[in-house]
């Protein structure tokens, strides 16, 4: 099993991650950043367990984030 880890407080909102991956990425009406959904947070670090065929995909989304502030273990 790997993770996503989400380093939300740097987000700047580009929409890239929620464009290229909609089934785990939204974005917030209320601060304009993106959410890892479901994911499980604290403070501004968020991390979410995702299933092995969701990984390459996951890989590109963090490699396409402008700010690098998604990372995958
Ligand atoms: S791609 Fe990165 S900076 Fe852009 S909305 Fe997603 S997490 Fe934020």
């Amino acid at each position: 099993m790997h993770k996503i880890i989400h380093y939300r407080n740097k987000c700047i909102g580009c929409g890239v991650c929620h464009e290229q991956q909609p089934v785990l990425w939204r974005m917030s009406k209320k601060d304009g950043k993106a959410t890892l959904l479901k994911s499980t947070g604290k403070k501004d670090v968020f991390i979410l367990s995702i299933p092995d065929a969701l990984v390459v995909h996951s890989q590109d989304v963090a490699r396409a984030c402008p700010v690098r502030v998604i990372k995958i273990l």
